[in-house]
Order: C-alpha cells, then sequence, then structure tokens
C-alpha cells in the first residue's frame, strides 16, 4: 500500500510524462484509465519474453504466467516479481478492487482479482492495460 508522500525511484512531473508519453499512454499509466476491451496490441499475444513497464522499463511480468483470461486485456497469474508491483484499494466505480501499479514509478497498470476460477496457480488474474506495458521479446 502507498501513500502520496511516496517517493518512487523514477519521479517525474505531468508535464515530463506528457512529452515522453502518447497521449492514451499517459492516460491509462499517470490517470489511472482503462483501454477499451478487446484492442491493446498484447491481448492474445503469446510471444516469449518479458513485459516491461511502459513509463520506466521496469520489468514487470514474464510471458510464462500470461494465460488466455478472454477478458478483453492482457492477464497474468503472478507479477515477475512481488517487489515490481504495489497494490492499492481502489473503491471507484462503486466496487471494491485492487489496483496495480509500477513499484519503480507509481504508474498505473490495471487491477488484480482473485478467485474467479481460472484454474491458474494462483487463482489470480492480473488484468493489464496494454498500454502499460512493452514487451521485449526473449
Ligand atoms: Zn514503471
Amino acid at each position: 500500500m502507498t501513500d502520496s508522500t511516496k517517493q518512487y525511484a523514477v519521479q517525474k512531473s505531468d508535464a515530463e510524462w506528457k512529452a515522453q508519453l502518447s497521449p492514451a499512454e499517459f492516460h491509462v499509466l499517470r490517470k489511472a484509465g482503462t483501454e477499451r476491451p478487446f484492442v491493446g496490441e498484447y491481448t492474445d499475444t503469446k510471444t516469449v519474453g518479458v513485459y516491461k513497464c511502459r513509463a520506466c522499463e521496469a520489468e514487470l511480468f514474464r510471458s510464462e504466467t500470461k494465460f488466455d483470461s478472454h477478458c478483453g486485456w492482457p492477464s497474468f497469474y503472478a507479477p515477475l516479481a512481488e517487489d515490481r508491483v504495489e497494490y492499492i484499494e481502489d473503491s471507484t466505480l462503486g466496487m471494491k478492487r485492487v489496483e496495480v501499479r509500477c513499484a519503480n514509478c507509481g504508474s498505473h497498470l490495471g487491477h488484480v482479482f482473485e478467485g474467479e476460477g481460472y484454474g491458474t496457480p494462483t487463482d489470480q488474474r492480473y488484468c493489464i492495460n496494454s498500454v502499460s506495458l512493452t514487451l521485449a521479446p526473449a
């Protein structure tokens, strides 16, 4: 969990992020937006590699933990390492959800759900926006 005074290893102003990111990337990563389902570039990607944070290039997820959730967004059952992400309780939209952020720069990645019965080793689904990630093929 985090608080608003937290310092990240990568810390930039909105103006700096805007200069670096596309408008869609800025909206999702820095304003906790959500891309439309089924249109993200990594929704059905099977390429082997490591998914990095598109804002700061921290390595976040491995392709080995990606699975077909058919939910419309790239889904992983675990992060590359627990210290790569941080979790924030999110009660917007009247639902209690857990937001997932990059632990290195604080950018929004998506949400994590559990107990959905996907039959993955963790029974968790990290529902991540494609626009938050960059795939580095192995
Ligand atoms: Zn990051």
